[in-house]
């Protein structure tokens, strides 16, 4: 049997002609960036997340982190609290607009150490951002309240959370603003490059809709230096479609999570656990072993790949040589780098899929 790690295909044919649809509507629409789909796309995505939300689509994920954070104000100099075993992504979100990332260990759930959070303040602190990666999350009633109590603004990076909760409420909505990815792999997944932004503030979402359109609110009319990051009609159209079926989407990953807590029995390997409060949407099963790397091949020769996120945390990348970082300084998200392994999860998986990775990794 060959399983891969990601499968995209799958989540396509299961609704085919819906997305063959609306893909049609946009090419005979004769009207392809930011356009009828782009607005019903935004308000569909902003009342996921429940009422008094609004939405601005853009080009990819990292504009979406790009684009939140200049919108809040933040820039050259200003601090940014955020976890050291996150994707390169979250940091240049901030790095691009001249911010600092302030590096904060992970905890037993990969999650930012919400005990950390506050040795890490300094009076040039702007934001905290939470990462809630592989789609689950942290204690935001902790990370609320300590960003109330220092008045600090929160960026939450939803790029692998779409409809993760904490407490019943949804990724995203406690932050200032909640950046989303629709790369095709995320569990709400493109047919291209896509991402939005979120905010309670319409005026927050109305600088990131003129900021993504060369700073233009009027067209030919320019109030600030912007970028292109507009959000094509195709793209919007299509995850009108993924995100009808968010739910049923959420509900086969936690089904697939929940085969491979049940039956996953190696002594060996640990486990992801999501804590209590919290309701995981599972963007990847991460687990951990001391012997990744042999565990890793031993997996390839009997046909199952697997992914390392991320084999070097973003402080040690070469792209960040001038933080002046070296080893040692965050042993937690090194250990991490070094024994994460994320093993197949993709909606479509089937029973003896599931059962065939599971007797590899206890077999090991
Ligand atoms: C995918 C991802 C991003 C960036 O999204 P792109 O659409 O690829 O730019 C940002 N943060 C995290 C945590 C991600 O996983």
């Amino acid at each position: 049997m060959e399983i891969s790690a990601n499968r995209m295909d799958l989540g396509f044919k299961k609704h085919c002609e819906e997305y063959e649809e609306a893909a049609l509507r946009v090419l005979r629409s004769g009207w392809y960036i930011l356009g009828k789909e782009d607005e019903a796309f935004e308000e569909e995505f902003a009342s996921y997340h429940g009422q008094g939300m609004y939405c601005a689509g853009v080009a990819n994920g990292l504009d979406a982190l790009i684009l939140g954070i200049r919108a809040l104000g933040i820039g050259e100099g200003d601090e940014v609290i955020i976890q050291g075993n996150t994707y390169i992504a979250s940091v240049m979100g901030a790095t691009i607009n001249g911010a600092v990332p302030v590096f904060v260990e992970p905890d037993e759930h990969h999650q930012i150490d919400v005990s950390k959070i506050e040795e890490a303040i300094t009076p040039r602190t702007k934001a905290v951002m939470v990462v809630h990666l592989y789609g689950l999350i942290c204690d935001m009633d902790k990370v609320c309240g300590i960003c109330r109590k220092h008045s600090l603004m929160l960026i939450e990076d939803c790029a692998q959370a779409h409809g993760a909760m904490w407490n019943g409420r949804k990724a995203g909505t406690f932050g200032d603003v909640g950046c989303f990815s629709f790369y095709p792999t995320k569990n709400i997944g493109a047919f291209g490059d896509a991402g939005a932004v979120i905010s309670r503030d319409p005026e927050i979402i109305g600088k990131i809709k003129v900021l993504r359109n060369y700073g233009s609110g009027k067209r030919y009319y320019n109030e600030v230096v912007g970028v292109n990051s507009r959000l094509d009609e195709m793209q919007a159209a299509l995850l009108r479609v993924r995100l009808k079926y968010i739910d049923e989407i959420t509900d086969e990953r936690r089904a697939i999570a929940a085969y491979y807590d049940a039956h996953i029995t190696n002594p060996g390997i640990i486990k992801p656990v999501q804590q209590d409060g919290g309701y995981a949407v599972y963007h990847q099963y991460v687990i951990c072993s001391g012997r990744r790397d042999e565990l890793m091949g031993y997996l390839k020769e009997r046909g199952i790949g697997t992914i390392i996120h991320y084999p070097l945390p973003p402080h040690l990348q070469e792209a960040y040589a001038y933080l002046g970082h070296k080893r040692g300084d965050l042993p937690v998200t090194e250990d991490y780098a070094d024994r994460v392994l994320s093993i197949p999860m993709y909606n479509g998986m089937k029973e003896d899929e599931m059962k065939f990775v599971t007797d590899a990794i206890n077999a090991f």
